[in-house]
């Protein structure tokens, strides 16, 4: 999927960028939550959050659309206002991100060109949720009437390109779907986290050092040029504001250190924070970090800055487009929406069972590791809450079940009176809690998991196809030619790099023969041949990245990272479909009726093959 357009005119950045300023960045937005115009907030300003970003390049990235962006809009015009192109990336759809899109002028122009990016949602897409601020009843124009041709990109967690720009996305930690954007161009690195709270308590509050999430945001984030980060509160309000998606100042100025941030700006400046009090926070900031011989500088955003950021690394070669794309755009995949259960303590089990029903999931409670398992098959969850007796008790089983589920992907957050270190645990929500805190916690790992690939379901015949399937002796077996013959046909026939003849065991996928794969199993989870084995029809998909199920499956964004996939059943003559033929490319492909008549002979011969086996094995199991 290209996102680039032929270079058109822009409007001039502000201040032409010199010689060795590889990206410029200006402030139009600076406000969390509500714009806040007046006497108070004349310095940092009282726009909500909007940037402007260009490369030495000219490329032209918005990041968010407060109501920043009216202003923004209006310079842009002022340039002639034809024919303008650029791309606006949104952290997510709360009302202080996107208010400003309605009074966007350049949209309103024909021959302007835009895409839009932002996380692709649960029930929406993203062109819909912005359509929502523009109904009738709040706005009267909606975007149908938009004069400019707008292209709108669902985005999950990943890297792609724009033109000159490297766009890495990761979750950030936020009761709506939130991605981070960190942007490298030039040998310059900028990251943008707005909004985010960290993932632990103790974290957030200093009393421990990064680990797990919070290491993996500041992985994120690590050596970025500069770094523009929420900082709504100070350390002394967030204790109070736990669970509503902020960070504190402190915890911001901590992170840039941690991650040998250059610049840190912070913003998502509090609607009643006054120039004063941030006058005052600066320079406190400052004075602290100078005590300790720290080089990191630190700003507080502000409406109208620009800021030049210099190359500091040696440009890095980029990967190409179609080697890793976080785009997808297709219709969100509303995939499983309940949540699994386990905490002993009846009180807190209820609460939490009412806080996971008033975000309209359905909630499985289980006692013992069997009954995790079965609930699991039945129901497959978004999510487990456990408490911390697993780790005590003979349930560690529990937690063992869980850790390999979806392929270890399901997150598990522990309720506990403290966080500590604990092998499989994702998150924590620590007791005592607040239901509006518990909701935020469990609405954000469930959005985020919703969106994610889909599994196979389970066959009906599950215990009487594994069955055939053993008795044929065929797993775990060295590769022969018999089989090999027939991939190395299939891959000549088809011009694949890739075909493996698969078979489906209880957790696994298991290859008999594969030509251009390097490994010999995957996890039953990531599977595609599953799908096949479960629908027990032949499956094609011309392009996984435009394909809801697939798109973001760890098979697609890693190795072998297929693109095309097609696959026939391989099934027994007592019925049970054991596995596929399949044919796997890196690219998208076609697939003609004729091809699939062609591989439905090749698989034909597999089946006669497995047939001639079962009647072997079963002439062996008499003569014993
Ligand atoms: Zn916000
Ligand atoms: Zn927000």
């Amino acid at each position: 999927m290209s996102a680039c357009d032929p270079k058109r005119t822009l409007a001039e950045p502000t201040r032409p960028l010199g010689q060795e300023v590889a990206v410029q960045v200006q402030f139009w937005g600076t406000r969390g939550s509500i714009p806040k115009p007046g006497p108070t907030t004349i310095h940092y300003g009282g726009n909500t959050l909007c940037h402007e970003i260009r490369t030495a390049r000219g490329t032209l990235v918005i990041i968010d659309c407060g109501t920043g962006l009216h202003g923004l809009g209006l310079k842009l015009l002022s340039g002639g206002g034809r024919s303008l192109a650029g791309h606006i990336l949104i952290s997510h759809t709360h009302w202080d991100h996107i208010q400003g899109v309605p009074f966007f002028a350049p949209f309103f122009v024909p021959g302007n060109k835009w895409d839009i990016y932002g996380p692709k949602g649960l029930n929406q897409s993203l062109r819909d949720t912005l359509a929502g601020q523009m109904q009738h009843t709040y706005f009267p124009i909606t975007p149908d009437e938009f004069g400019a041709s707008i292209r709108y990109h669902d985005l999950l967690e990943g890297t792609f390109e724009i033109d000159d720009i490297k766009v890495t996305t990761q979750y950030l930690n936020h009761p709506a779907l939130t991605l981070g954007y960190r942007l490298e161009a030039d040998g310059a690195t900028v990251v943008y986290c707005c909004d985010h709270e960290p993932f632990s308590r103790d974290v957030a509050e200093g009393h421990r050092e990064f680990f797990g999430l919070d290491q993996q945001h500041a992985d994120f984030i690590e050596g970025a040029d500069l770094l523009i980060h929420d900082a709504q509160y100070t350390a002394a309000e967030y204790p109070s504001k736990a669970g509503w998606g902020h960070s504190s100042i402190e915890f911001v100025v901590k992170l840039a250190q941690h991650t040998k941030a250059k610049h840190v700006v912070l913003t998502h400046h509090d609607p009643l924070r006054t120039d004063e009090a941030l006058d005052g926070i600066v320079e406190k900031v400052r004075d602290g970090l100078k005590a300790n011989h720290s080089t990191v500088l630190v700003s507080a955003a502000t409406e109208g800055e620009v800021i030049d950021v210099k190359s500091s690394s040696a440009h890095v070669s980029r990967s190409s487009r179609e080697d890793f794309s976080a785009m997808t755009t297709v219709k969100p995949a509303l995939s499983h929406r309940s949540v699994l259960i386990k905490v002993a303590d009846v009180k807190l089990a209820t609460a939490i069972g009412e806080a996971v029903l008033a975000e309209g999931l359905r909630a499985n409670f289980c006692s013992s590791a069997d009954m995790a398992r079965k609930l699991i098959e039945q129901d497959p969850p978004s999510l487990a809450i456990i408490d911390n007796t697993v780790a005590h008790d003979n349930e560690t089983a529990v937690l063992e079940v869980l850790r390999s589920t979806k392929g270890g992907e399901l997150p598990v957050v522990m309720v506990a009176a403290r966080e500590h270190e604990e092998e499989g645990v994702t998150d924590w929500l620590t007791t005592p809690f607040t239901e509006s805190y518990a909701r935020t916690k469990i609405r954000a790992w469930v959005l985020r998991e919703s969106c994610r690939w889909i599994r196979a379901a389970i066959p009906e015949n599950e215990p009487a196809r594994l069955t055939s399937l053993r008795a044929l002796d065929l797993l775990d077996t060295e590769p022969e030619e018999r089989f090999d013959r027939i991939t190395r046909v299939a891959t000549a026939l088809f011009n694949v790099p890739m075909a493996t003849i698969t078979l489906v065991d209880e957790r696994r996928q298991w290859f008999k023969s594969c030509q251009g794969t390097a490994g010999r199993e995957d996890p039953r989870d990531a599977s595609f041949c599953a799908h096949v084995v479960s629908q027990r029809e032949p499956m094609i998909v011309v392009d996984t990245l435009s394909d809801g199920r697939f798109a973001d499956n760890p098979l697609v964004l890693g190795g072998p990272r297929i693109r095309f996939y097609a696959g026939h059943p391989l099934t027994l003559d007592d019925g049970s479909c054991i596995g596929t033929l399949c044919l796997l490319d890196t690219r998208p492909h076609t697939f003609k009726d004729s091809d699939l008549e062609q591989l439905r002979d090749l698989a034909l011969i597999v089946m006669e093959q497995f047939q001639a086996l079962r009647i072997e094995r079963a002439k062996q199991s008499r003569q014993f």
